[in-house]
């Protein structure tokens, strides 16, 4: 089985057009880590698409927020600005499918998926550190994440941890092939708000059968993303960001 892995698409609907684009007809499942909404300015398209689309969806900080079921005291200024802002114009239908996303961690065939780590929705894997804390916590030799915005992961074996790289900045692509001797948490990066100085949207496709994941980049039409979130009246900050991707 191939997997399509997205996440924090965050209403970014120009990204998630140009990722469904560039992996049509490599997949057979869509799985979704969570973060649909906030900080961009198309949260009902990016609802209606993964509610379409998505085989599995959990939700992320950003959508508990959108919904309304987060204290948003926790958030910076611009994220509990736009998270008021999803929350003004989200269908109701929308906002009742978004209030009902299961919490992660989540069980697929073989693998488990979770927002932030398994034992916290809300927490950040940066640190090789916090990484080598979840050795008793993962069930499954491979393990879907998001919420850092960070395309990669770690590999841990024998309490040893390393990073894994994304696509490199001239690349579209890049392959990972899994060794049967350690635990993968992958990253696929973020549909429609990257953190990791590369502004290129990133997904990843998981195929189960060869043990292979394809990390992917590709670019969209930021500047029409930047200009609704500025016709929207939301922070300056989320537009300006997209353009270097941090
Ligand atoms: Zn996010």
């Amino acid at each position: 089985m191939r997997y399509l892995i997205l996440s924090d698409i965050h209403a970014n609907l120009e990204a998630l057009d140009a990722v469904a684009e560039r992996a049509a007809g490599t997949y057979d499942r869509i799985i979704c880590l969570g973060d649909v909404v906030g900080y961009g300015a198309d949260p009902n398209a990016a609802v209606q698409w993964t509610q379409a689309n998505a085989h599995v969806t959990i939700r992320g900080n950003h959508d508990k927020a959108g919904a309304g079921l987060e204290d948003l005291e926790w958030f910076n200024e611009a994220a509990r600005q736009s998270a008021l802002w999803t929350q003004t114009v989200l269908d109701e239908e929308n906002l009742a499918w978004l209030r009902n996303l299961p919490k992660g961690p989540a069980n697929v065939n073989g693998f488990q998926i979770f927002h932030g780590s398994p034992v916290d929705e809300d927490e950040y894997l940066l640190q090789l550190g916090e990484i080598r804390q979840l050795s008793g916590c993962l069930l499954n030799t491979i393990s879907f994440f998001g919420h850092t915005h960070v395309q990669g992961g770690f590999f841990m074996t024998r309490g040893s941890v390393r990073r894994l790289p994304g696509v490199p900045k001239r690349q579209e692509m890049a392959e990972l092939r899994l060794d049967d001797d350690g635990f993968y948490l992958i990253n696929p990066g973020s549909v429609g708000q990257p953190r990791d100085l590369d502004p290129r949207a990133a997904f990843a496709i998981y195929d189960s059968d060869e043990r292979l994941v394809t990390f992917h980049r590709v670019r969209y039409k930021v500047v029409l993303a930047q200009r609704k979130i500025e016709a929207a009246g939301l922070p300056q900050i989320l537009s300006s960001r997209l353009a270097v991707g941090r």
